[in-house]
Order: structure tokens, then sequence, then C-alpha cells
């Protein structure tokens, strides 16, 4: 499964001027997470990663190919929360290993389309997301309270780390968030617009599209992506085989 494995790359190559903090994963140093969407008021922020204008960039890339994570580990690049003092620039980017497919799998493939959604459901203590999907925005509201408590990216990585694990399909996480001011942001968000334009393809291929790619407006992708072409005409053909 390499659908996004040339993002992936892209990923790596971009933040490789830059050296980050690795913590590796341990389920018990976690950020406590309240389980349900909490309000951090205006009054109680500190500041806001994404804030003020500033780049806040989101996505998350699946992968088979067990070389690009080595174990679960959380990467910083730039400022940690408790140094932050105002509104930064912000990216936070989950890289998946999962199982490996077997053949035109559609179990899998719908699994890979629905591991997006695991951001909906982390919510740690004091660190509020507002999620803007059609841009990938992921600002992030960052209490008062919760800097007190000494909440770090260390602690959050590992709450979503804990969510996507949670899933039988995914096998290692590499969370990776950036605050770094001279990191590129502008690539990391043409990063975004790929990986959410293979899972918009994806979504319309196991929807049961018709394979007709002279009139087809994912072409581009299709043209891009090594092995999104191939992925559609076997859905297509198992589909007419039922
Ligand atoms: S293979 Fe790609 S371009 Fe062709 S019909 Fe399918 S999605 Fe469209």
């Amino acid at each position: 499964m390499k659908l996004f494995d040339s993002v992936i790359t892209a990923t790596q190559t971009q933040l490789d001027a830059f050296t980050p903090q690795v913590w590796d994963y341990e389920e018990r140093k976690a950020w406590p997470d309240v389980g349900v969407s909490e309000l951090v008021l205006q009054r109680d922020a500190a500041y806001e990663l994404g804030g003020s204008g500033f780049p806040a960039v989101n996505f998350t890339c699946v992968t088979t190919d067990s070389d690009f994570i080595d174990q679960n580990q959380v990467l910083l690049y730039g400022s940690d929360l408790g140094r932050l003092k105002k509104d930064a620039p912000y990216a936070r980017i989950a890289l998946l290993q999962i199982k490996p497919l077997e053949g035109d799998d559609e179990a899998a493939y719908r699994a890979i389309r629905d591991m997006e959604f695991v951001k909906y459901h982390v919510f740690p203590k004091g660190y509020m997301f507002r999620i803007s999907s059609g841009d990938f925005r992921e600002q992030v509201r960052v209490s008062k309270t919760a800097l007190r408590n000494g909440i770090s990216f260390q602690g959050v990585g590992f709450d979503f780390i804990r969510q996507y694990l949670k899933n039988p399909n995914i096998v290692k996480v590499k969370l990776i968030f950036v605050t770094e001011p001279k990191a590129p942001y502008k690539l990391f968000q043409d990063s975004a617009k790929k990986a959410n334009d293979i899972t918009k393809t994806l979504t319309h291929i196991l929807d049961g599209m018709a394979t007709d790619c002279s009139a087809c407006n994912l072409k581009p992708i299709c043209d891009e992506v090594e092995g999104m072409r191939e992925l559609h005409f076997k859905q297509a053909k198992k589909g007419k085989a039922h």
C-alpha cells in the first residue's frame, strides 16, 4: 500500500534540516484525556497554536512499509508547549503503519479512510482543537491551567498514539509536532492537500464510481499517486465478479 509513500518521503525530506526531540511511547505518560470535547475559554487560554494568522497544518498518512516508522514515537521540531509564550505556527503530522493488506481487501481500505477520524476522538485536557477540514487547519487553544500542570507535546502525543493503537489495523504510529518558525509550513500545506486528495479518491473508489478515466475529474491524482489507478480497476473488477 504505497498510496501515501511519496507524501511521507517528501515530509521527511522537508524536516531533514531540523533536529527533533524524540520520545518513545509509554502509555502511562499519556496526558489525561477528558473523553469529550472541552471548552477552553479565552480567559483561560495562554496562547493558540496557529492563532494570529499563523499556519496550523494537519494531515495523516498511512503506509504498510515498515521502513518509515521504527517504533511508536512522538517527534517535536521546535519549542515545547511550556516554552511557548504566545501564538505560534503549528503542524501535526500523523504517520501510521498498518497491517499488510491482503489483495484488495475492501474492509482494510475502508479502515484506512476512517483512521483520519481519530482526531475527532482525542481530547487532551486543556488542549482544545478547532478543526476546519476544508483547508486542513487544526488550530489549538492551550489553557494556562494545563501549562501550570505540565502539559507537553510528549504527553499530548502519547494520548494520540493511545487512541490510534485502539484501531486493530494500526501497527505503529509516528506523531510529528512542529512549532519551529523556520519550518516549511507552505510545503506541509501542499502535502496536506495531497493526502486529503488521496483519501477523497479512495472514498470515491470504494463508493463504486465507474472506471472511466477520460471523464474523471480525479485523473490528476491517479496520474500522480502510485497504485491508485490499479486499486480502482481491481475494485471495479471485484464488484463485477459479485
Ligand atoms: S482510475 Fe482514477 S482517473 Fe480512472 S476512473 Fe478511477 S479514479 Fe478516475
